[in-house]
């Protein structure tokens, strides 16, 4: 008799507080501490307690002994429009660790944030998401792809869309200054729209005008607006690119510190892997696509414009000191998969060219005529 009221004691008076138990794990905060041997105890999908706990408060009990819990961490640069509404579960984040992501980033987004946020509602996505206002997008929507400045009421267009984005819920504005039509903007508009949006407590997000030659120039511009719009710089994807350029991260990184001893809050972000991915639109020089595809198509049926803009792509090649495309490989090119993995060379020479620079140039125009083409280096 004693022992059966000893069990009932321990199935009533003693019920397990924690639905799930992790035991021995290292513990990182996330708030900047250093790590720390715990127990984490869960009740009702909730972190209850942190510490010392023993194992017969939990239910399920995780041994994550040599491993480290986290709090999800936070993608700051995902380009993921389509993907969400494709894949809502957004498995490849979560398995990844990532609870949250921002996109909207190197100049483009959503020209409607509030109907944006409507949408991702509806499909009830499984990670967080925040957006930037994309500095391309309201460019091109007030002015299409006009190579030239803003007229005073264009720039006011602008600026009223970025507060409007910022109102909706944005959470800063983002630039690609090597594409178009951003590309065409001198630094006084992008402070404009940075001031907007510091406006509403904004962060200021760049793809920088070089990530090449030209990158210290392109920093100091990043760092220049939030100087001027007195608001947090985010440098994206930060890199040097190209032969030339290697080991000046030494320059870059200390012009990061100089910036951030003057007391300007800047930050980047990086991939860790060596490759980048762009559009192959980003091989011929940015004056071939003012006015829009029509005006490139017209450019690029002309033949002294078509000149003009090869004898540019091959002194870009020469600058970047390389032979050939055999760098560039088609990542995605809709209009014949086949292409799909293969380098400009490989695919200049299945087209019966002889391969030369000079030749690889007129295959990379025809897939540029003939529709985007998503592309990566492996330089
Ligand atoms: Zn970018």
């Amino acid at each position: 008799m004693k022992y059966v009221m000893l069990l009932l004691c321990v199935n009533v008076g003693f019920a397990q507080p924690f639905d799930v138990l992790i035991k021995n794990s290292k513990i990182i905060d996330g708030s900047g501490n250093s790590w720390y041997y715990g127990d984490i105890g869960i009740k009702d999908g909730k972190i209850n307690s942190i510490g010392l706990i023993d194992e017969t408060d939990g239910v399920k009990i995780i041994d994550a002994r040599g491993l480290m819990v986290v709090p999800g961490f936070i993608d700051v640069h995902t380009h993921i429009e389509g993907g969400d509404f494709r894949v809502p579960t957004a498995d490849n984040f979560i398995f990844d660790g990532v609870t949250s992501v921002v996109t909207g980033n190197c100049g483009g987004s959503n020209e409607d944030i509030a109907r944006y946020f409507y949408r991702l509602d509806s499909v009830k996505t499984s990670i967080n998401i925040s957006t930037l206002i994309g500095h391309n997008t309201v460019r091109r929507m007030v002015m299409g792809d006009a190579q030239r400045d803003p007229t005073h009421d264009e720039q006011k267009q602008m600026e009223a869309l970025v507060e409007k984005a910022m109102g909706d819920g944005a959470a800063g504005l983002s630039t690609g200054l090597i594409y178009v039509p951003g590309t065409y903007s001198k630094t006084e508009e992008v402070i404009g729209l940075a001031k907007a949006a510091a406006k509403h407590g904004g962060v200021y997000a760049s793809h920088i005008r070089s990530e090449g030659n030209h990158v210290l120039d392109a920093i100091e511009e990043a760092v220049n607006i939030g100087r001027q719009a007195k608001m947090p710089v985010e440098i994206s994807h930060f890199k040097v690119t190209y032969k030339p350029n290697w080991g000046r991260s030494i320059q870059t990184l200390e012009a990061i510190e100089n910036a951030r001893a003057e007391g300007i809050d800047v930050n980047v972000d990086q991939y860790p892997y060596v490759a980048s991915s762009t559009t192959l639109d980003t091989t011929l020089p940015t004056w071939a696509f003012s006015g829009g595809r029509d005006s490139l198509h017209y450019r690029l049926d002309n033949p002294a414009e078509r000149a003009r803009i090869k004898a540019a792509m091959l002194d870009e090649l020469k600058g970047k000191k390389l032979k050939n495309y055999s760098y560039a490989l088609v990542a995605r090119y809709a209009l014949d998969t086949s292409f799909n993995g293969k380098t400009i060379s490989e695919i200049n020479v299945l087209k019966g060219r002889k391969p030369k620079a000079s030749f690889e140039v007129e295959t990379i125009l025809e897939l540029v005529k003939s529709g985007r083409v998503q592309w990566y280096t492996l330089v």
